[in-house]
């Protein structure tokens, strides 16, 4: 089942998520649709907050559905260790048709849990670094633009303003 994605603006992108522990039929469906939701948007990544569940939980397929071998749905992610940095360009399914240059490490061990409670441990690069950094930045309530200058966040901010009360937003 497809879920609409909240947009920057919604209270739920700015909380704190609790962590997930009950691994039942209830998470697994839950799952199931969030990576449904991320192929067709298409992402690479989507955390719960983003479908307005406030729960340490994301979806990562840096092949959107290509290879599922890829596909990595991790509970209760925690950064272990990170190294170096890396800059590109990045964008959101929260807040589309934005995006900036994020500074994010280069390398990340990140440690939790699968969607059978199992602990899953990931050493990531490149992208799939980033797009962990993103993802659990979610969980935590901050949004890409949170790591801008003040200078371009308040931009992309004032944009969504005039956006919203033309209701483009
Ligand atoms: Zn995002």
């Amino acid at each position: 089942m497809l879920l609409p994605i909240l947009k920057y603006g919604a209270p739920e992108l700015k909380k704190v998520s609790k962590p997930v522990d009950c691994f039942n039929g209830e998470l697994e469906r839950i799952v199931k649709n969030m990576i449904e939701t991320m192929y067709a948007a298409p992402g690479i990544g989507l955390a719960a907050p983003q479908i307005g569940l406030n729960i340490q939980l994301a979806t990562v397929d840096l092949s959107v559905g290509e290879d599922t071998s890829q596909l990595i749905s991790i509970c209760n992610p925690e950064i272990v260790s990170k190294d170096g940095e890396q800059k590109s360009e990045e964008g959101c399914l929260s807040i589309p048709d934005f995006s900036d240059v994020v500074v994010r490490p280069r390398t990340m061990v990140v440690r939790g849990q699968n969607i059978r409670g199992e602990e899953v441990r990931i050493e990531a690069e490149g992208l799939l670094a980033r797009c962990f950094s993103h993802e659990i930045d979610h969980l935590n309530g901050i949004l890409f633009i949170d790591r801008l200058s003040v200078l371009k966040r308040n931009l992309i901010k004032n944009k969504i303003k005039k956006m919203t009360k033309s209701g483009e937003w």
